[in-house]
Formats: C-alpha cells, structure tokens, sequence
C-alpha cells in the first residue's frame, strides 16, 4: 500500500518536474519505492516511472522470479533475456523524452547504456525528485529509526560493562559488531574504535593497538534493523581520563547540546551546524572540528539533509538526522559524541538516549 502512493508520488512529482521517466536501478530509492532490494549488478534491473502511467519494472528474465517474490506491491514486470538489449527495452517504455531523471547510485555503465538508447533525452539526478520525499519519515519509518537507535544504545550499554584494558581496538570492534547482531541488526554496517591517538582520526579503522589505562576511545557503530540504519558515537575513558580529555570532552558535549537545542522546524540546516561549531570555536579548537555536524539517515547511512555550513535547506518535522560534533588533536586524543534525532513539530527528539557524559570504564 504504501508503495503504491509513493510511486503515484513520484510519479507525480516528475510531471511537476517536467520529466518523462524516472529510472531507478538497485538502490536505497528502489527499495523505498517497491521494497525490492536486488544486489546492483552488471544486469540491468531498472524501475521506470512515468507519470500517468503504471510503473514497470524491468528485470532480468533470470530474477523475475525473485522480483515476483519480493514485491509486497505488485508491478508490472517486464523481462528481457540475455541476448536483449535492456537498455532498448526501457526506451520504449519511456517513448520519445525530452528529460528522464536516474537515480544517483545509478552505476556508469547503465547510466551510459540508457543515454545512448534514449538518445537526446537530458539526465538529471533521481534525487531532485526522490530526495524531498525520502527526507520526510513516515511514522513506520520513525518507528524503525528508532529501534534501530534503541539496539544501538543498548550495544553501549553492554559494552560499557567488560573489561577493554589489555584487549586491541579490533577486538572491541568485532566485540560491537557481535552484540549488533545479538540485538536485534540484521546487518553491522561499521565498526570504527579508536583508542588513544587513533581517536583522532574520524574514520580510523580498528587495529591491534592495545586499550590502556589513560586511554580515551572514540567508539563510533551502526548497521540495519528493519532496513533502517542505526548510527551512533561515544567517547569513553579506559581506568581513568586524562584532564585534558576530560575538558575536550565536556566540550563537546555542550556543542552536542547546542546543536540539538537549535533544531527547530523552519530553522535552515545550517545553523544546527553553527551552533555546534560556536561552542567548539569559543573553547579554542575550532580548527579541530575536521568535519560537517551530521548527516541525515534513514535506508542510507547518509543521506539529506546534511548538517553543513551552506545548506539552507528547511528542517521540517519528520527529518532524521544526525548531530555528531567531535575535537580532534592530531598524536593525541578525539572525541565525539553523536545522537540520531528527529525533527517534531516543535523542537527535536533524540532517538539515541544512551548517556553522553564521560564514562570511564575498565
Ligand atoms: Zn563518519
Ligand atoms: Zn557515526
Ligand atoms: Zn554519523
């Protein structure tokens, strides 16, 4: 059901936006708008959406028997065979085109294969039409965020509890992908812990660096529940933390705080950025904030609306997205700390309710 109206949506958007066709292979977009989650591969699977018209979705001959399977919606589909030429297949479909829009993750060699088969047509980015509808949640995609964020704390939690002294940052991460999947993810999407100076590269990736005492970590883990991504960040101390870790931390936390109490529906994104960057700029390390405060989230780790200096796009109730500042003093320490929240009618909420203050563990 609800795939039906969000294709009759896009559908409609697309003649607002003056498009003949939206074409959507294998992606966060396909599976937001049939619920059909095929691998991308060197075959093309291709939705077409045309406005007035029903969707069809071409397929390879081999799969149409998972699409058929897959679909909780019925589409019409349309099969061609190993020595058709799909491309071909999708340009009659779509007729004579002045404009068509294709979905972002849409690979190169499809996007080239259609360009010449629809040749003349103008491309534009699927997300001109796709992203304005996938920003906004549904309660049922809420709902999920939120479980998705709940299994996440509760990963913290847990892993608060053991011992981290005299392990390796890897151990910790296989250790967080391990609860993930205990608790309810279908799917660990990463794992970054960074322990000590490692905390203060962003996107470390684990290594068999031992955790000591003094150390602080920069624990930073997420996958899929339901499909919907989870995605949260943490700073603790091992034994017992140095002062300046201490400080960088309380600073964060309070740009963490900040951010969170500019959200507002009509504020622009930017200023939940601003926000956050004030209060890190005001303490001193303002050239140590390597990175925009969030990133929006939903069947895609990032997604919009991005939480950046220039974004001026609207927050409105619905939008999900993340609020995740962080200090980082190169051969020394980093902190972060990052929440999922959502946009309410007046104000946000917070779907990570893990606690924020400095823990310092064993
Ligand atoms: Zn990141
Ligand atoms: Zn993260
Ligand atoms: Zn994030």
């Amino acid at each position: 059901m609800r795939y039906r109206e969000r294709l009759k949506h896009a559908g409609e958007a697309a003649e607002e936006a003056g498009l003949d066709a939206v074409l959507v292979t294998p992606s966060a977009d396909l599976v937001y708008l049939t619920g059909y989650d095929p691998p991308p591969l060197e075959r093309l699977t291709c939705l077409v959406v045309r406005p007035g018209l029903d969707p069809v979705l071409v397929v390879p001959q081999l799969e149409e028997p998972l699409a058929t399977s897959s679909l909780e919606d019925p589409i019409e589909l349309a099969a061609w065979s190993e020595t058709d030429d799909p491309y071909a297949l999708v340009a009659s479909l779509v007729g004579r085109a002045q404009a068509v829009a294709c979905s972002d993750r849409m690979w190169a060699v499809h996007l080239m294969g259609l360009r010449r088969s629809l040749r003349g047509a103008a491309t534009r980015l699927a997300s001109s039409i796709l992203a304005p509808m996938r920003v906004v949640k549904d309660r049922d995609e809420l709902h999920l965020l939120k479980r998705a964020a709940r299994s996440a704390d509760e990963v913290f939690h847990r892993i608060i509890e053991e011992r981290l002294e005299g392990t390796t940052e890897a151990e910790v991460g296989e250790r967080l992908g391990a609860l993930l999947l205990e608790l309810g993810h279908e799917e660990v999407g990463f794992t970054i812990v960074g322990s000590g100076p490692n905390a203060a590269s962003p996107h470390h990736e684990p290594t068999d660096r031992g955790i000591r005492a003094g150390d602080g970590i920069v624990l930073d883990f997420g996958g899929a529940l339901g499909r919907y991504r989870s995605d949260i960040s943490r700073t603790i101390a091992v034994a017992k933390p140095s002062t300046e870790l201490a400080h960088v931390h309380e600073v964060v936390r309070e740009a963490q705080e900040r951010a969170f109490g500019a959200i507002y529906p009509g504020v622009p994104a930017q200023e939940v950025d601003r926000a956050a960057r004030q209060v890190i700029e005001q303490a001193g390390y303002g050239d140590r904030f390597i990175h925009r405060t969030g990133h929006g989230i939903g069947l895609e780790e990032h997604e919009d609306p991005y939480i950046v200096a220039g974004n001026d796009e609207v927050l409105t109730p619905g939008m999900c997205f993340s609020i995740e500042p962080g200090i980082y003093l190169e051969g020394e320490l980093g902190a972060r700390i990052e929440d999922i929240v959502a946009v309410t009618d007046n104000g946000a909420r917070r779907l990570n309710t893990a606690p924020r203050e400095l823990i310092v563990t064993r």
